[in-house]
């Protein structure tokens, strides 16, 4: 019988948490429609629960009828996004996470005191988007590569995506070290993701099997997936229990698990109880 351990932080983080309560208290109260600008997190299953509670996902604010509420999410979206939401008739409620909020003050700070802006992420991810949209000419950097190629000035302000993989920013740092005068770096990868990539690599290092739960199109979760899989080279990546293969457990003696910030505690139990019953399923 294989033993099943789960990470130490894994799972839906605060910012989450208090989006999903926001939406879900909204869907409650409210008179009329009530849409998301956008999924309202990296997770098609919760996506599917609001739905079915009456949540409508929008693409633009443009497409709120007047009167209607639109929940900003997590990520966090450019002040003009929020104008445009107010002069379509929508009543906005901010459900963006605290911490998101704060790395467009200080991006906002860094522009104020001179610095060009950098935004340390994924060129076309929400929350990059959404900061990029706080200050003027903002630039992306991804990667070292791109920091190499990017065109910085002589004062360089970072801020980085909250999500991102610590390991990224250290390198796309050491490249701008060399290329400007001044660099103030402004660390804003949020504690949880601090944590769960901790516990993840951990956890990974010792166990047989790492099964990591989360969206395929949370960013979060696919940079623990990396990290796992450079631990633990047979790590699998699900959305859901129903997606477990009985021969990924064949002769393994611990099985870790761990989930990224946009996964349910429900969503990990369910997939606990699936490894377990096909582990069973796997004794001689
Ligand atoms: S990972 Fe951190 S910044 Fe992102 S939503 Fe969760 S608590 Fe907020």
């Amino acid at each position: 019988m294989a033993r099943i351990l789960v990470a130490e932080h894994a799972g839906a983080c605060y910012g989450v948490e208090r989006a999903l309560d926001i939406t879900r208290r909204t869907l409650d109260n409210a008179d009329g429609t009530v849409c998301t600008l956008g999924p309202l997190i990296h997770n098609p299953l919760v996506v599917e629960e609001l739905e079915a509670r009456g949540a409508r996902v929008v693409d633009a604010p443009e497409g709120v009828e007047p009167g209607a509420t639109l929940v900003m999410r997590t990520h966090g979206v450019p002040p003009s996004v929020e104008s445009r939401a107010r002069e379509a008739g929508a009543l906005v409620v901010d459900a963006t996470c605290p911490y998101v909020k704060k790395v467009h003050a200080h991006a906002e700070r860094l522009a104020r005191a001179g610095y060009q802006v950098v935004v340390v992420g994924e060129t076309g991810h929400p929350e990059v988007e959404g900061t990029v949209g706080h200050v003027l000419d903002a630039l992306v950097i991804g990667s070292a590569d791109e920091a190499r190629s990017a065109a910085v000035g002589r004062r360089v302000g970072l801020v980085v995506q909250t999500t991102l993989a610590r390991s990224v920013l250290h390198e796309v740092v050491d490249v701008l070290l060399d290329r400007c005068e001044e660099l103030c770096v402004v660390d804003t990868i949020c504690k949880a993701t601090r944590d769960r990539q901790l516990a993840a690599r951990e956890l990974a290092g010792h166990v047989d099997v790492m099964v990591v739960v989360g969206g395929r199109n949370s960013a979060n979760t696919t940079h623990l997936f990396q990290i796992c899989e450079d631990e633990c080279p047979r790590t699998f990546y699900v959305e859901s229990a129903s997606e477990l293969r009985r021969e990924w457990f064949c002769k393994a003696s611990v099985v870790g698990v761990t989930a990224g910030a946009s996964t349910p505690a429900a969503h990990i139990e369910s997939v606990v109880g699936e490894i377990d019953s096909l582990c069973d399923a796997c004794e001689p």
